[in-house]
């Protein structure tokens, strides 16, 4: 890993060829456009393409029978991890009163088993590893019926290997939660601040949690070393993963299917608009990527990071991507906000969003906090503060549709919600108190 921090000169340098980095710096919420977008016919050459999408789709399918077995809460879906796509319009009318267009949310927060949007891509990650040992070990073949997993040959099978991640929260808890279910020896390294009942929860889910001083990447760091060390050891890299990124992208396929049940279509009269809370950007990137595939140059994927976090756009606007920090520049990664509280980028995922997400916005945690309880109040729905990013969305990017020549008037925007049941109560309700003194 490259580790580069910048003397005041060189900062002062970046500042004069990207003038943008100067409200960066001072903390300021920022809108940046990307210069690096490409119409869908016109992308360098991508890692994936959709049939890779649709491959991934069906082996969340063959585990299906595994996850109505094991977690009761996918019974009603027939064991599909999704998350409702809801109309939002107490909350549209309260914020954006003059807003023509729709305003979803899509409702990851309630995903089964993680709570969040890791769900998706954390989950994933580990079907896919214990698949693939299954299958080695000729185990298993791909047309059996995958309630196989259930069994305790399996589960014995898979007490001989390890899976570790590095976590600031929600990544570990799906990992953790998945991994032990299926019978791994799970270590998930968190840094101290992480929040206690999260440690709690994986701990009695049966997953190791191990403790480590300082941020985030130092507890990739270390974790990766330690779980390498073992020959039978699988590390979960957030900072640079293509299985999670796959994972991820297959919300694409199924939000696909939850608007044409709604009768909606997208086109260049009804452009998409989805915005997304963005940590190390491999969720944001991997939903992106897998709605550019499917609605091509009519979505336009916005992410939404923390003015102290700003870890992907640094990336994109200085064109170093992961190669530098927020704390390279001085930016402390510190915020509130613990989904999207990461300082350095995912490797895989930016240098894919770099050609198609439109644009990315910064934010306050104030501002959060505020959104937050304004959802709760107008639409009863509780979020964490990280999944309340993408509901300012549609505010922040009027200087795109200009530049575009997009007439906004037929719109669909879509708020991600990434994360908030797993939440305890009373955390809760000190969110919901905050943002109520905020409003
Ligand atoms: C992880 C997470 C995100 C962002 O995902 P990245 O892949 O880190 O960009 C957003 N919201 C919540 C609640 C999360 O847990």
């Amino acid at each position: 890993m490259i580790t580069i921090v910048y003397t005041l000169q060189e900062i002062n340098d970046w500042q004069t060829r990207k003038p943008i980095l100067k409200d960066i710096l001072a903390l300021n919420p920022v809108f940046w456009m990307n210069p690096n977008l490409k119409k869908m016919n016109e992308t360098a050459s991508l890692p994936f393409m959709r049939e890779h999408i649709e491959e991934a789709e069906l082996r969340w399918q063959r585990f299906a029978p595994y996850f109505k077995n094991e977690f009761p809460e996918t019974a009603d879906t027939n064991g599909v991890i999704e998350s409702p796509l809801i109309r939002i319009s107490h909350m549209k009318s309260r914020c954006f009163p003059g807003m023509t267009g729709d305003f979803h949310l899509k409702c990851d927060n309630e995903l089964p088993i993680a709570g969040s949007i890791k769900a998706r891509g954390g989950v994933y990650e580990v079907l896919q590893y214990a698949e693939q040992l299954a299958l080695d070990a000729g185990m298993l073949h791909e047309d059996d019926y995958y309630d196989v997993f259930s069994s305790e040959q399996f589960k014995t099978f898979f007490s001989q290997y390890s899976i570790g991640v590095g976590s600031t929260g929600n990544l570990g808890l799906s990992i953790g939660i998945i991994s032990a279910k299926l019978g791994f020896n799970v270590s998930v390294y968190m840094s101290t601040d992480a929040k206690q009942w999260k440690k709690d929860l994986l701990r009695a889910k049966g997953a190791e949690v191990l403790e480590l001083e300082g941020d985030f990447s130092k507890a990739i760091s270390a974790g990766r070393e330690k779980t390498m060390a073992d020959p039978n050891g699988y590390f979960v890299d957030d900072e640079d993963s293509k299985h999670l990124f796959l994972g991820y992208s297959v919300a694409a396929l199924r939000l696909e299917k939850q608007l044409q049940q709604e009768n909606i279509s997208v086109n260049a009269d009804h452009p998409l608009f989805v915005y997304l809370p963005c940590g190390v950007g491999g969720s944001p990137g991997g939903i992106t990527f897998g709605l550019k595939q499917v609605f091509g140059d009519d979505v336009h994927c916005f992410f939404a990071e923390p003015t102290h976090s700003p870890s992907v756009l640094i990336g994109l606007a200085t064109g170093e991507m992961d190669h530098v920090s927020v704390q390279d520049f001085g930016i402390d990664n510190r915020t509130e906000a613990d989904g999207l509280a990461v300082g350095r980028p995912s490797r895989f995922a930016t240098a894919i969003s770099d050609q198609l997400v439109s644009g990315i916005y910064t934010m306050e945690d104030d501002e959060l906090y505020r959104l937050l309880a304004i959802l709760a109040d107008s639409e009863k729905i509780y979020l964490e503060p990280s999944a309340a990013a993408g509901l300012i969305g549609p505010e922040r990017i009027f200087p795109y549709i200009r530049e575009h020549n997009i007439d906004p008037g037929n719109a669909i925007h879509i708020a991600w919600a990434t994360g908030g049941s797993l939440v305890p109560e009373k955390d809760m309700q000190k969110f919901y108190n905050k943002g109520k003194s905020l409003i």
